[in-house]
């Protein structure tokens, strides 16, 4: 009989530390208050009662970058809101992740034009792109489950 399974009979359950620690953080995201167009209607739909977005632990969508690790960019960003996007971004703690929700915020969508940043990845580091014209909110929640993989896969040398 091994170790694990006296200890499981003992009702004591055995993880590694990182997967501990991926689990707590993909079960108590903060995502950041910050539509910037249409596509953010569907994110406050994603937070309604039809989708429910809290069952993952994310009822909570702050107004402050620093009390948040998630950032939905919900819409086209345009070159004067840039800085201001990548200032938010810097006043987030870490880890701190970013969804690029929409075809405006993933590439510029039908804005191919010089005043509307061409993907959102030219500004801050984007972790999961959600396609669509706007995303439904099972898109958005399609997205956010992909990042919880990814979290999850996550090692403790990389966190520094
Ligand atoms: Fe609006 Fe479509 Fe752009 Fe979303 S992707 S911000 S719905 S135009």
């Amino acid at each position: 009989m091994g170790i694990e399974q006296k200890a499981g009979n003992m009702g004591v359950v055995t993880a590694r530390l990182e997967d501990v620690i991926n689990w707590s953080r993909t079960n108590s995201m903060w995502p950041m208050l910050f539509g910037l167009a249409c596509c953010a209607i569907e994110m406050m739909a994603a937070q309604a009662a039809n989708y429910d977005m809290s069952r993952f632990g994310m009822e909570l969508m702050r107004a402050s970058p620093r009390q948040s690790d998630l950032m939905i960019v919900a819409g086209r960003v345009s070159r004067k809101m840039a800085p201001v996007l990548r200032q938010l971004y810097d006043q987030m703690p870490s880890p701190k992740w970013v969804i690029a929700m929409g075809d405006c915020a993933s590439c510029g969508g039908v804005f191919n034009n010089y005043a509307v940043v061409q993907g959102v990845d030219e500004i801050v580091p984007v972790d999961v792109y959600v396609a669509g014209c706007p995303p439904r909110p099972e898109g958005l929640i399609h997205g956010v489950m992909t990042l919880h993989e990814k979290i999850k896969q996550e090692k403790l040398k990389t966190w520094a």
